[in-house]
């Protein structure tokens, strides 16, 4: 039989040019209909041995049962990629740069998509020396918070059974071919809000007859700055960022509306209701001595992500032995960034793989930019990472 490594070298030409097709056709979350068609249709070609079934409309659950179930009782463990892409004009100049205007894989879910599909391949090649059954999850949706809850609440996934689940996500800050792994808490819980402030509007050269918004959400933004710096501990950690504001439509009209949209990030559940008292204190304050209505929304929410330390031993271990100690690096500090991932996390013991995404050398960009990307040897390391976990986790000597 082939290594691991061997393996993949062999399927690694048809997986860049899987990586490529879906780099070129990236698709908005929860809409992701060519991309479950186009995984559905290489998993009825290439992989035997599987049971393939739809969740919801566009996510995508894979069954591997191990031959090898006479060593121990069966296990189920899950391994889980996404596959949504973002509202975002693609800016780099490649042969495979996205076809669709105004969509773009700027969070690097095509590679994630294509790690998973690459590490069934490999493991359905060792399913004679697997003791027990792998779930593959192809989520949609991970943008929005929607992809991670329509898999835990479909009925036909019993989910008392799986023992493990490991997600990867590609890292930009760290070179292709390394992992990074953290044990305990490494992402933040998130939190989406919308904030409507509303009066009669009416001519920009009559205020006196209006209750303009948009000089009160300014002053408004102002003032729930001061959450994080004024009424948090600096001992805490949250973020609390407004990145998007609308209202209006000429020069002279004072609008009935403004909507302002802003992103919560917190790591305990106290730190949150504290901040989000605050944010609705503000609010009722602004209203009343501004005279305007303003209704504070939570929209979505994402808890922070917990990662079992054993489960990231298991990860550890079949990373030394596939890359080398030299390419698992152990993250110190959790990052502010938010993950639905953590809604399996919070019921099964997880492990979150960072794969990293910057070539060598090359140039540092960011997630959701307009001139992300990742290097080829991201799949590499992000498939054997993950079917060394799956393998490892079995006992299986490889
Ligand atoms: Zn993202
Ligand atoms: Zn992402």
């Amino acid at each position: 039989m082939n290594s691991i490594e061997e393996f993949e070298k062999n399927i690694h030409g048809e997986l860049v040019k899987m990586w490529h097709e879906l780099h070129a056709h990236p698709e908005l979350s929860m809409q992701e209909f060519q991309t479950a068609a186009y995984i559905e249709d290489a998993l009825h070609r290439t992989v035997k041995n599987i049971d393939i079934k739809r969740v919801g409309k566009t996510g995508i659950w894979v069954q591997l049962r191990g031959t090898a179930r006479d060593k121990t009782e069966e296990d189920v463990i899950i391994l889980r990629a996404d596959m949504d892409a973002l509202p975002i004009n693609e800016n780099n100049d490649l042969p495979y740069r996205s076809q669709n205007p105004g969509i773009m894989h700027a969070c690097g879910h095509d590679v994630h998509t294509t790690i998973l599909f690459g590490t069934l391949r490999v493991l359905e090649h060792f399913r004679d020396t697997i003791p027990g059954t792998i779930w593959f999850f192809f989520q949609p949706g991970e943008e929005v918070l929607e992809g991670a809850l329509s898999f835990l609440s479909d009925p036909a996934i019993d989910f008392s059974r799986p023992r493990a689940v490991a997600g990867i996500h590609q890292g930009t800050n760290l070179e292709a071919g390394k992992i990074r792994l953290m044990k305990g808490v490494s992402l933040a819980g998130t939190d989406s809000l919308r904030i409507s402030l509303r009066g009669p509007g009416g001519h920009g050269s009559a205020p006196q007859n209006t209750r303009d918004p948009v000089s009160a959400a300014a002053y408004l933004i102002a003032q729930l700055q001061t959450i994080v710096s004024r009424e948090t501990s600096p001992l805490d950690s949250a973020v609390l960022s407004f990145c998007s504001i609308h209202g209006g439509s000429r020069d002279n009209i004072i609008p009935e509306e403004v909507v302002i949209e802003g992103t919560l990030r917190t790591f305990t559940q106290k730190t949150r209701t504290n901040i989000q008292e605050s944010i609705c204190r503000i609010c009722r304050g602004t209203a009343e001595s501004l005279g305007v209505k303003i209704e504070p929304e939570f929209l979505k929410h994402s808890p922070p992500l917990n990662n079992d330390p054993a489960i990231v031993e298991i990860a550890g271990r079949a990373v030394q032995k596939l890359l080398g100690a030299d390419n698992l690096e152990i993250g110190e500090k959790p990052r502010m960034g938010g993950e639905d991932f953590a809604f399996f996390a919070e019921k099964i013991p997880s492990v979150f793989i960072i794969a990293g995404s910057r070539t060598p050398g090359g140039k540092q960009v960011n997630n959701h930019q307009a001139e992300f990307y990742t290097d080829e040897g991201t799949l590499r390391g992000g498939i054997l990472a993950l079917s060394g976990f799956a393998l490892e986790y079995f006992k299986v000597d490889f």
